[in-house]
């Protein structure tokens, strides 16, 4: 197949999708273009702590194997104007690009708290140039506040508590990770941060941020001020759909697509964060997720699909996240479970099986020190893709082991 395939979004996602065209055997253009002015990077390192303490930027290729195989990326420039009549993109500097396929990569942004735009000292993080901007100010002596208790705040805490930074978390819901993460897990972060030295805020509303020369500070509902060297905002994100609506796509919690990674448009894909899209494993349920490793493989199954090889993305949730020497883990939907079922595991690791009302497996969560339930929850998503109805004795019974499970 010949022609010109662009890739509007050079992150994870659109870097993948680009180099799998090429694996596929692609002749034609590729085409990638990203308004950030790096070449695409991995993320999950921004908000963790490197073994050595450092922040450095993680290529998701060598920078010179996207020319040494053809892809040509074009990069600090954003695609402004989809034309899907005429099949042509418009970038930020003007020009104006045709396709054959396109597709739409372009992850989320993080949500702001608004009426904020002009103070310098509260800031958000989803770059590589956020991370540098953070980094810049935490270290010993220093004060970070972090509005919301969600992932990247969290991971962000424990870095910056190994970089020997005061830090407070303020959070508007009774607990932590309230959105996503099992209570059991998320009550032993909870503590692991305090023991750390965390203040941890819940139910703290804010009523008012201000800043000045010494800093900046958080008014909050109940009357508590907390000052702070740098407030960082960590509240959720927004799928990046503004030019996907514009162009008429249909929008769904983000730019809506098929098991093929298709938009309403015959000749327009999109994968990664800025997409919501059906859950095979949960009969076309449709969900948007922020997950590196769904990033990566719809990127690779809409290329393949671009070179018009019909092949459904079939992948569970999974996603992990890192906060001292303790890994979670959760793989499918925990939302859609009534009932859960507790193993415990050696070193204080566990893992929570959570089974909807006909019993069957919906999402497996965990935590423990390293990679103590990576290969438990791995199983555990091939028990939730064959639609499994464990039993409960099984599940709670460290003897058995999952893999005999699937096998039955
Ligand atoms: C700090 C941090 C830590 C994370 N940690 C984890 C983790 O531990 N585990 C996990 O599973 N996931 C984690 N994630 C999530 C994971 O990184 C994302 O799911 C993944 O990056 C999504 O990839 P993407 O390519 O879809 O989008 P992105 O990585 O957001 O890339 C999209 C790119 O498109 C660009 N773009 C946007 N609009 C346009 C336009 N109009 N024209 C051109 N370019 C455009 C953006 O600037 C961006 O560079 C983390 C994310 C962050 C921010």
């Amino acid at each position: 197949m010949t022609g010109t395939i662009i890739i509007a979004g050079a992150g994870l996602c659109g870097a993948r999708a680009a180099f799998s065209l090429r694996e596929r055997g692609y002749e034609g253009q590729v085409v990638l273009i990203g308004s950030e002015r790096h070449a695409p990077y991995d993320r999950p390192p921004l908000s963790k702590h490197a073994d050595d303490g450092s922040l450095s930027i993680q290529y998701v290729a060598e920078e010179a194997s996207y020319s040494a195989v053809g892809i040509e990326h074009v990069g600090g420039v954003a695609i402004t104007d989809i034309d899907p009549t005429r099949h042509s993109v418009t970038l930020g500097d003007g020009r104006s690009l045709t396709y054959d396929k396109l597709l739409l990569a372009m992850g989320a942004r993080p949500r702001l708290l608004p009426g904020l735009e002009s103070l310098t000292k509260v800031v958000t993080l989803r770059s590589f140039d956020d991370a540098l901007k953070i980094r810049d100010v935490i270290g010993p002596g220093r004060k970070l506040a972090i509005i919301g208790g969600g992932f990247i705040g969290l991971e962000l805490a424990a870095t910056a508590r190994k970089l020997q930074t005061s830090v407070t978390i303020v959070e508007s819901m009774p607990r932590l990770l309230a959105r996503a993460v099992p209570a059991q897990v998320a009550s032993v972060i909870q503590e692991r941060h305090q023991l750390e030295g965390v203040e941890v805020l819940l139910q703290a509303g804010i009523a008012s941020i201000t800043e000045d020369a010494s800093g900046v500070h958080l008014h909050l509902a109940d009357g508590r001020d907390i000052a702070a060297d740098l407030v960082v905002v960590g509240i959720g994100a927004i799928p990046n759909i503004e030019i996907a609506q514009a162009a008429g796509l249909a929008i769904d919690n983000g730019i809506a697509v098929d098991h093929f990674m298709r938009t309403s448009d015959i000749d327009i894909y999109a994968a990664g964060d800025c997409c919501s899209f059906p859950l095979q494993a949960y009969d076309g349920s449709r969900v948007r997720l922020e997950s590196w490793r769904c990033a990566q493989d719809q990127g690779i199954i809409a290329a393949v699909n671009m070179l018009g090889i019909a092949t459904p993305y079939e992948g569970v949730p999974w996603f992990w996240s890192d906060q001292y020497d303790l890994t979670l883990q959760i793989a499918g939907l925990p939302g859609l479970a009534v009932e859960t079922v507790r193993r415990e595991l050696s070193d204080g690791s566990f893992l929570l099986f959570h089974l909807d009302r006909d019993g069957r497996l919906v999402a497996a969560s965990g935590i423990g020190r390293g990679n103590a339930i990576g290969r438990d929850i791995r199983l555990c998503e091939m028990l939730i893709a064959a639609k499994t109805h464990p039993k409960r004795e099984e599940l709670v019974s460290p003897s058995t082991r999952l893999k005999s499970l699937l096998a039955a």
